[in-house]
């Protein structure tokens, strides 16, 4: 199965995603984890991002498709793959559909998962990742809850440099303007799947499931 998941930020893609890859048994890309990991490495690619990054704007395009390609072309996405947080433009939709082309495959689903602006701040505004691990830690906290550990891993709790309001209202900004096009350039390939993301995550996860089954 090839996935694309598409969602403003804050309509739960990373914990519906680590859902879709392990019930699908196909590895989870995303652009934004693996463009964290190499600003906490400080890569080269790390210290282009970062700027970018913490202001919620998008990193440029010829930087995340280059990224993107090289990763779908490891041997383990052989198997199918679910793309998180790619495409995010017109351009890398058009880059993406290219390689694909080259590799001789096509997407099987993208699913847009949909939800209102107020719950996506208020997620957003709550939500704190741990350090060590990245898992997103989504029930609404308080700020003495930064100093609690990950009941995962032990790792600290952190607030992501994006999730700061004036860089949420950026993120969604830039979101309407340059990724919501998007749903658009599905519209007519007949895969496009439009899901409800209010409700909780096994909710949400239901129709995700049931969509991937037609
Ligand atoms: P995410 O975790 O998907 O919300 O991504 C976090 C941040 O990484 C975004 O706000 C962008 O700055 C950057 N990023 C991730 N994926 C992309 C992409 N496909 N194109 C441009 N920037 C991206």
């Amino acid at each position: 199965m090839r996935i694309v998941l598409l969602g403003a930020p804050g309509a739960g893609k990373g914990t519906q995603a680590a859902l879709i890859s392990e019930r699908y048994n196909i590895p989870h890309i995303s652009t934004g984890d693996i463009l964290r990991e190499a600003v906490k490495q400080e890569t080269e690619l790390g210290l282009k991002a970062e700027s970018y990054m913490s202001k919620g704007e998008l990193v440029p395009d010829e930087v995340v498709i280059g990224l993107a390609a090289d990763r779908l072309k490891q041997p383990d996405c052989g198997k199918g793959f679910l793309l998180d947080g790619f495409p995010r433009t017109v351009a890398q939709a058009e880059a993406l559909d290219k390689v694909l082309q080259n590799m001789g495959i096509k997407l099987d689903a993208v699913l847009s998962l949909d939800v209102d602006e107020t719950e996506v701040v208020r997620r957003l505004s709550s939500r704190r990742v741990c350090e060590d691990c990245a898992a997103i830690h989504t029930s609404a906290v308080s700020e003495d809850d930064i100093a609690k550990a990950c009941d995962l891993c032990g790792g600290r709790l952190v607030v992501r440099a994006d999730d700061q309001p004036e860089a949420i209202r950026r993120r969604l900004q830039v979101y309407k303007e340059q990724t919501e096009p998007l749903i658009q350039y599905y519209s007519g390939s007949g895969i496009l799947k439009r899901v409800p993301a209010s409700g909780t995550v096994e909710e949400v996860f239901g129709r995700v499931a049931d969509v991937l089954k037609s």
